[in-house]
């Protein structure tokens, strides 16, 4: 040993003390929503799923859809900082004989985890025979036709102050949006924002969501996105679950300083989560006692993915989770991660 560098090892113990103490102080104070809050937001967004199912069973009876229901962190407990959003999911049903799923690397587009979806019979069972059929467009089912669809009759036609004012919101649709959104003021300095989600559940159990490619050239406009949310985060928890981990906290953290930091807003809670599950696989200790080592390690890998361009999902590695961040993103995220790396701190201090 030289001589000093047991000096050198404690200080950097009480450096890592330290980030282990903020790090659950940030999770305490600025990462944790009150519960009373998630539950007016919970209340809040059943509300406008009642009044929209109400709506459509008495509008469009013969629209097959199965029952809509709420959605995501706020949901599953991984929300954090302030409760403000929720998906509304929308399952459509559609006809076994009449569609069928192509994974996009089996398409000239060649990216995996979107898909298209296909009308199949036309000779024997022509246009008009799938109520979906209004929404085909080149022969395939169009996530953004089915989106109007939506749209349509949700801004169009239902009347949103008077439904708020019987229920003591403020409600309005988000416009332009690139999705679905409506905005539910519940409180004076209180919003909600409820994405509508369009879903399809495949015969083989793929769940395909009608949320568009982000760099949406024309040719992506009929892809489909494969969802693997509900396995993932079904996966960490259950990881948690067998050894009283940190997983959920070193996300649910991770997730806050992506949100607080507007260089890492790019980053989602898909990737953080799968980052996780990634270095789960190689790494045990998921103690309290670890999570600042691990939160380190999570941004470590997180460079590696950016620099590599890729960061596979967990559960079909051929997903590139990154696909849809430009080369200058890219970058931008890696620089200031790595930056972060030896100041970890300074991501914290929002
Ligand atoms: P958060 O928005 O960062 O709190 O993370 P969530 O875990 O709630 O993820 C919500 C995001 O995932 C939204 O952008 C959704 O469009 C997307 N998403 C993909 N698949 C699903 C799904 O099956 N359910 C929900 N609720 N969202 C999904």
């Amino acid at each position: 040993r030289r001589p000093g560098s047991a000096g050198v090892d404690l200080q950097r113990a009480k450096l890592r003390l330290s980030l282990q103490e903020h790090l659950w102080a940030f999770y305490r104070e600025r990462v944790l929503i009150p519960a009373q809050e998630q539950a007016q937001a919970r209340r809040a967004a059943l509300d406008i799923c009642a009044e929209l199912r109400v709506f459509l069973h008495a509008k469009l009876p013969d629209m097959p859809l199965r029952e809509m229901f709420l959605s995501g962190s706020l949901y599953d407990d991984l929300q954090v900082v302030t409760a403000d959003h929720a998906q509304l999911m929308v399952p459509l049903i559609l006809e076994k004989n009449l569609w069928s799923s192509v994974p996009g690397e089996d398409t000239i587009m060649n990216i995996p985890g979107f898909w298209l979806v296909r009308r199949e019979n036309m000779e024997y069972f022509p246009r008009g025979s799938s109520y979906w059929d209004r929404c085909l467009v080149g022969g395939y089912l169009s996530p953004k036709s089915v989106l109007e669809v939506f749209d349509k009759l949700v801004t169009g036609s239902i009347n949103w102050p008077a439904i708020g004012s019987v229920l003591d919101y403020v409600i309005r649709p988000v416009v332009p949006s690139e999705t679905l959104t409506l905005e539910v003021q519940y409180e004076t300095d209180r919003r909600l924002y409820v994405d509508f989600l369009p879903l399809l559940v495949m015969e083989d159990g793929v769940s395909l969501i009608a949320k568009p490619h982000r760099l949406a050239a024309e040719r992506h406009q009929n892809l489909w996105r494969q969802s693997f949310r509900v396995a993932e985060t079904a996966r960490l928890r259950a990881l948690d679950q067998e050894d009283g981990g940190c997983r959920c906290v070193c996300l649910k953290v991770a997730k806050a300083v992506c949100k607080l930091n507007a260089p890492l807003t790019r980053l989602n809670a898909g990737q953080l989560t799968n980052a996780l599950l990634l270095l789960s696989e190689s790494e045990g200790d998921w103690t309290q006692e670890a999570l600042a080592h691990r939160f380190l390690q999570l941004l470590r890998a997180l460079v590696g993915h950016l620099e590599a361009g890729r960061l596979p999902c967990a559960l079909s590695p051929k997903v590139n989770l990154f696909c849809e961040l430009t080369a200058q993103e890219v970058d931008e995220l890696g620089y200031t991660l790595y930056c972060a790396l030896s100041d970890p701190e300074s991501l914290l201090r929002t």
